[in-house]
């Protein structure tokens, strides 16, 4: 091309502005070079003979935004255009004459020699050499010095280009990418609030320690789990909640320091995996010092707290156990700690492997039998204070293939959990309603019935219709079914079932606290509640004539219910004694083996439509 000769020719006319930095426009004060703008007339006007050709070439080079010199045969610089000096921070004039390597750092300086031979010597194809300059602003700029040889064929020109590639940006980015990519392991690897690992790399770690456990050793995990930890977050805030999970977490990493790795798990749930064990001893010891060491009293945003903790232990000496089989005994053992009130530690129950599966097979048996219909309802007689039938509870039963007749207590806890007490109290509703309305219209016109419901039933939305769909179906009066719930249902879920609960009053059917006396709930709820019948729990009936407290108790507790409008209903009655006592003290109804158990409906039908037999057995007729 041949225009480095001019370009230097010009570069070495300064300080004059116009031959600034051949031809291109000013640089501002910060170095920035305008993009566009007329070409400056300076050269041209000076050398008339340039042709149009020559000018447009020697933009190409002044404009071109790539950093670019020309360089002789010693390696000298002999002109630069705007972009290298904008990159280096440095005028013209003070670039022309110095040899490139100069401008490289000591460390670059080897190989920008060597660059330049090769680019000259025509021997080699010349290779960019990456190198370290100081630029504009005191920065230390990353370049590659690209060597554009002149000439044609093998022989070079006596100058050549050398275009400066700025890498800072780009290395810069890479590092800030790699930087960002560490960070979000270490946050997708780690708990933000606690800064321990978090739940993924702690079930990575209890995998790792299970596959590695060598024979003689025990491995396993410790579940922690935080006692009341939603009451002290709903009623004293979050802010106190975290504070308080931050410091369980610091008592944590104390106490198991060097015996296990301790992270967070779940909102308030913590993990200790456990490597090689010599015994399951070892891992009641770790609890038992996480135990005393959470339990310390300390004083969160003004609230004395004393925190506490239920661990449950998971353990194996398998190293082809599952992590998840380990957790979920884990799971079970800290259940049956909250059970008996937390604050403890537990291992698995012996054989609790076996009784899992036994758990899912029953659940998927009774799945199978409430949709085939095949439970049954029995019916127990409430008794009026004159000895006759007034009401009926419907009592499910199941009659089991191979284990006979189960009663509620073997299968409604598994119901509960599953959510399967939805299907399975619906059809006991359809079952009874439909045999009482039966039996309404055959043998008992006045006779009603109650029938027991789940919190998990109210809660459901819109649960209210499906009631009074059975009644219409049945064709039973609203107003001849009496829905009863057990106390401690009422007083936990009152706020989500106060909707159904309404609903359901509103439709004229009545509503009964069941079991009452058990959740030791104050009176006071009583009144909140609402509720058209007492049932007073049966363990109270049993102590009535034996014990003088459970006399007062009972007395204020029938009191209270007819202060309140509602009828008193005694559950449990075995003896004729008891039967008298209550009669004497007021009470409505009565229930209980002393007059019948529950019954199949065909003997129910029966005794409806025998003469009553159980007058005898009250004082006062
Ligand atoms: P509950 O509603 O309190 O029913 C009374 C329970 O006490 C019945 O037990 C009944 O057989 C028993 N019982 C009655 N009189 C006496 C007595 O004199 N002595 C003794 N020791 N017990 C007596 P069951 O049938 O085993 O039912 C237990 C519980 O299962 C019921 O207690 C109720 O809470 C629940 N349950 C029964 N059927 C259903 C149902 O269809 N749905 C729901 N959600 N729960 C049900
Ligand atoms: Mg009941
Ligand atoms: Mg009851």
């Amino acid at each position: 091309m041949g225009m480095g000769s001019r370009a230097a020719s010009i570069v070495a006319e300064q300080p004059r502005p116009a031959a600034r930095s051949s031809g291109a426009p000013a640089e501002g004060p910060e170095g920035h070079v305008p993009s566009a703008g007329p070409a400056p007339t300076p050269i041209s006007a000076r050398s008339p003979a340039l042709g149009h050709e020559q000018l447009r070439f020697e933009q190409l080079f002044a404009r071109n935004p790539a950093a670019t010199a020309s360089v002789d045969r010693a390696g000298r610089i002999t002109a630069v255009n705007a972009a290298m000096t904008t990159l280096l921070g440095r005028a013209p004039s003070d670039l022309v004459g110095t040899p490139l390597t100069a401008l490289a750092h000591r460390d670059s300086r080897a190989a920008t020699t060597e660059m330049l031979f090769v680019l000259f010597g025509a021997e080699r194809e010349p290779r960019p050499v990456v190198v370290r300059l100081p630029g504009a602003g005191g920065r230390e700029v990353v370049a590659r010095l690209v060597p554009v040889p002149l000439g044609g064929g093998r022989s070079r020109a006596d100058e050549a280009l050398v275009v400066l590639e700025d890498l800072t940006h780009r290395i810069a980015a890479r590092r800030e990418r790699r930087e960002l990519a560490a960070r979000l392991e270490e946050r997708e690897l780690g708990d933000a609030l606690t800064g321990l690992r978090n739940r993924r790399a702690m079930e990575a770690c209890l995998r790792q320690s299970v596959a590695g456990v060598e024979a003689g050793s025990v491995a396993g995990v410790l579940v922690v789990d935080v006692d009341r930890f939603t009451m002290v977050n709903d009623s004293l805030g979050h802010a106190t909640g975290d504070e308080l999970l931050r410091i369980v977490a610091e008592r944590l990493r104390g106490a198991s320091a060097g015996l296990g790795v301790i992270g967070r798990f779940g909102s308030d749930e913590f993990l200790i995996v456990v490597g090689g064990a010599a015994s399951v001893d070892e891992f009641a010891g770790l609890a038992r010092a996480v135990l005393s060491a959470v339990m310390e009293p300390v004083t969160v945003h003004g609230y004395r707290l004393t925190p506490s903790v239920s661990i449950g232990i998971g353990t194996t000496t398998d190293p082809a156990c599952s992590s998840q089989a380990l957790l979920w005994d884990a799971d079970v053992a800290l259940h049956r700690v909250k059970q008996e009130g937390g604050g403890d530690f537990k291992l698995p129950p012996v054989g609790l492997r076996k009784s899992m599966a036994a758990r899912l097979r029953d659940e998927s048996d009774l799945r199978h039998a409430i949709a085939a219909g095949r439970l049954s309802v029995h019916y127990q007689p409430l008794l009026g204070r004159d000895g006759g039938i007034v009401a009926v509870e419907a009592l499910v039963r199941w009659p089991h293939p191979e284990r006979g007749m189960l009663l509620p207590g073997e299968f409604i806890p598994l119901a509960e959990e599953t959510g399967l007490i939805v299907p399975l109290g619906n059809w006991v509703l359809n079952r009874a309603t439909d045999q009482v309305a039966a039996w309404r219209q055959s043998l008992a016109p006045t006779l009603q019935l109650c029938v027991n419901v789940s919190a998990k039933q109210l809660m459901r939305e819109g649960w209210s219709a499906t009631v009074t769909d059975a009644l219409a179906q049945s064709g039973l009066a609203p107003s001849a079914l009496c829905l009863e719930i057990t106390e401690t249902a009422l007083l936990r879920d009152l706020s989500t079932l106060a909707a159904s609960y309404r609903e359901l009053r509103d439709a004229g059917i009545r509503l009964a606290i069941d079991d009452f006396g058990t959740g030791y709930s104050s009176l006071v709820y009583l009144r909140d509640i609402q509720a058209d019948v007492l049932k007073l729990d049966r363990l109270f009936v049993g102590g009535l004539v034996c014990d003088e407290r459970d006399s007062a108790i009972v007395q204020s507790l029938i009191d209270r219910a007819h202060a309140l409008g509602m009828k008193a209903v005694a559950e449990g009655v075995e003896e004729v004694e008891q039967a008298r006592a209550l009669q004497r003290m007021g009470c409505d109804l009565f229930q209980g083996f002393l007059w019948c158990q529950a019954v199949s409906a065909g003997e129910l039908a029966s005794r409806l439509g025998s003469a009553n037999v159980w007058q005898r057995d009250f004082l006062d007729p």
